[in-house]
């Protein structure tokens, strides 16, 4: 699978995950909070906080899928006009 972005809910560094599975451990280098992965969502060992793992992925990839709505739309524009 392709590796994911997510940000760190405490302090919001970037962290990749070159892998998600069950049970999955990833530590944040800059502050040192481990988040598990279980039952597909993110748990905080720290603070014992969950979090899904769409509330944590990087924002920029929201934005791209957005562009992408915008520029169908202009395409369907496009071609309306070549029928006239
Ligand atoms: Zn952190």
């Amino acid at each position: 699978m392709a590796a994911k972005i997510i940000r760190c809910p405490y302090c919001g560094e970037e962290i990749e995950l070159k892998d998600l599975y069950e049970g999955l451990e990833v530590r944040c280098d800059l502050c040192g909070t481990v988040l598990l992965y279980r039952e597909g969502k993110f748990l905080n060992l720290d603070t014992n906080e969950e979090y899904d793992l769409e509330d944590l992925e990087r924002e920029e990839e929201e934005e791209l899928e957005e562009l992408e709505e915008e520029f169908e739309e202009e395409e369907e524009y496009y071609y309306e006009e070549e029928e006239f």
